[in-house]
């Protein structure tokens, strides 16, 4: 099923000890222009002595690394944030031509993976440590921050800028060294970002990439030299990864999956909702691990929620991510297109009801399109509800009350974003008392926290203890150390062997 062959096609390879290098294991894996369906690349898959190879430099690199001051790793990234900044364009149109979303959701990206190293330039108060004087007499304590040494982010092919800065910003600020296996399909945004963090003055070896399948993620988890390994990805390779990575030792935490319901109560605006369940369900054609999958509508909202939804969707432009007019370019593989579509198929035969069809809405030709499509009357058992789907394709659950609504986002194994709509702050602020899920939304579809809190999910949606990012990020990629101190006069010494009094 590949596409038209074309004359120039690029070769991607890894990025070790500061320098692009060709992989040497004769494996590699097809990189599409999922607009065209034409392959424009071929990516290195590496060996496991790439992979030692990598991790030896990283591990040089960092002895280095942890010693230079928090000032003068501010500074960098000052640079670092000017440069991406600069570079934003380059960055936003390398990620579109391999994972095909429009170039203006693609600067979304970029933006919000900016933020988070703004928030790194602030490493000096983040790492911040504690300091108790006098916690016995003459004796004083303090805990520091220390990095972690060499740590690795595996990253899912949906934010191929973005969840990467989510990892390498916080971890090289703190002192660590990186690196990266970005997913296979949209690899080159990866070398682009190395080359950036070059310019910018980043030492050799702090910042390295890995590309890559199985055999390179399997090697990092077991590497006796990896501290921690950052993964985001699918629920399935999360728990994988998670559990792999612990059995070694190492600190994990592992983003996996979702499917994100939209309540929408009989009060709430019903255009404002319409509007928020098509932006949030069709955004970057589904193809988000916080984008609206279920929007769950109670009582007598239904109708005319349904009806104000369908009545959007001939407008919501699909194209080319490059043309400025499109509003949600294709998926990003033509299986991943057929999977979703498939659904479209299953849900009438389960008994949904097909409200509008996709397949009847997509641009010709061999891109991986899928248009908007929406299934009505689904229920928990069809599978249209049960699996992530990961497409343009958005389902509406009816519910008689606030407390069905709520038990079927408890119910549901996974547990990463949730948003609620209505006009009344009572209700809203129970749900958010009473729901389990990590990140929720009030009147705010796609409620993915600012730099300076952290994201994740809870149940299926993330394995390990700490959240990516923000405070908890910092925590994840340092350890502390508490520091017991006395300058006593050696006159006053003498043996004392019972256990250390602090009274
Ligand atoms: P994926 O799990 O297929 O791949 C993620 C990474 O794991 C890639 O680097 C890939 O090369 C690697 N990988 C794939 N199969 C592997 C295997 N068998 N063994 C070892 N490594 C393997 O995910 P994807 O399709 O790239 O991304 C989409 C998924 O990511 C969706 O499920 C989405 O919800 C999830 N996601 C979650 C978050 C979050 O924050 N929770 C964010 C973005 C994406």
């Amino acid at each position: 099923m590949n596409a038209a062959v074309t004359t120039e096609r690029k070769t991607i390879g890894h990025w070790i000890g500061g320098e692009a290098v060709r992989g040497t294991s004769g494996r590699s894996g097809p990189v599409y222009n999922p607009a065209t369906g034409e392959q424009t690349g071929e990516v290195d898959f590496a060996t496991v002595e790439e992979i030692d190879r990598a991790v030896a430099t990283a591990k040089a690199a960092a002895s280095e690394w942890r010693t230079w001051s928090l000032s003068k790793r501010a500074d960098l990234f000052f640079r670092i944030y000017q440069l991406v900044d600069d570079r934003r364009d380059d960055l936003a149109r390398a990620l579109t031509a391999e994972h095909g979303k429009v170039l203006s959701d693609a600067h979304g990206e970029v933006q919000r993976g900016i933020e988070v190293i703004e928030y790194v330039c602030g490493i000096p108060t983040l790492l911040k440590g504690g300091f108790s004087e006098q916690a016995a007499t003459g004796i004083d304590v303090y805990s520091i921050r220390q990095p972690l040494g060499v740590v690795a982010g595996i990253t899912p092919f949906n934010f191929p800028v973005m969840v990467p800065m989510w990892m390498w910003a916080p971890a090289i600020a703190c002192g660590n060294a990186f690196i990266l296996k970005p997913s296979e399909k949209d690899p080159s945004a990866s070398l682009l970002t190395a080359e950036i963090l070059k310019e910018a003055g980043l030492p050799d070896g702090v910042f390295n990439v890995i590309q890559g399948d199985k055999v390179a993620v399997d090697r990092l988890l077991e590497h006796p030299d990896i501290a921690a390994i950052s993964f985001v990805g699918s629920t399935p390779i999360a728990r994988y990864v998670y559990e792999n990575g612990t059995k070694q030792g190492k600190r994990v935490q592992a983003l996996g999956g979702a499917k994100n319901h939209m309540v929408v109560l009989p009060d709430a605006d019903i255009d404002m909702a319409a509007d928020a369940a098509v932006s949030a369900g069709y955004g970057s054609a589904g193809e988000r691990c916080m984008a609206i999958s279920v929007v769950v509508v109670v009582g007598e909202a239904a109708d005319a929620l349904v009806s104000a939804i369908e009545e959007r969707l001939p407008s919501v432009k699909v194209g080319d991510g490059m043309d400025p007019s499109s509003e949600m370019g294709p998926l990003v593989t033509r299986e991943h297109r057929d999977k979703v579509a498939s659904y479209l198929d299953s849900g009438p035969e389960q008994g949904a009801k097909l409200v509008a069809d996709g397949r009847e809405t997509s641009p010709n030709g061999n891109g991986f399109f899928l248009g908007a499509s929406l299934l009505d009357n689904v229920t928990p058992e069809m599978d249209a509800y049960r699996d992530e789907i990961f497409g343009p394709v958005l389902s509406v659950v009816r519910v008689d009350s606030y407390n069905e609504a709520l038990n079927l986002v408890n119910e549901n194994p996974y547990g990463n974003g949730v948003a609620i709509f209505t006009r009344d702050g009572g209700v809203a602020r129970q749900f958010q008392f009473e729901v389990n899920v990590g990140m929720v939304g009030v009147n705010v579809p796609i409620p993915v926290p600012v730099a300076y809190y952290s994201f994740g999910g809870w149940k299926s949606s993330l394995f390990g203890d700490r959240h990516i990012y923000g405070p908890e990020g910092i925590d994840f990629y340092t350890r502390t150390k508490a520091v017991t101190s006395r300058w006593p006069d050696p006159k006053t010494s003498r043996v004392d062997l019972g256990f250390p009094q602090t009274r």
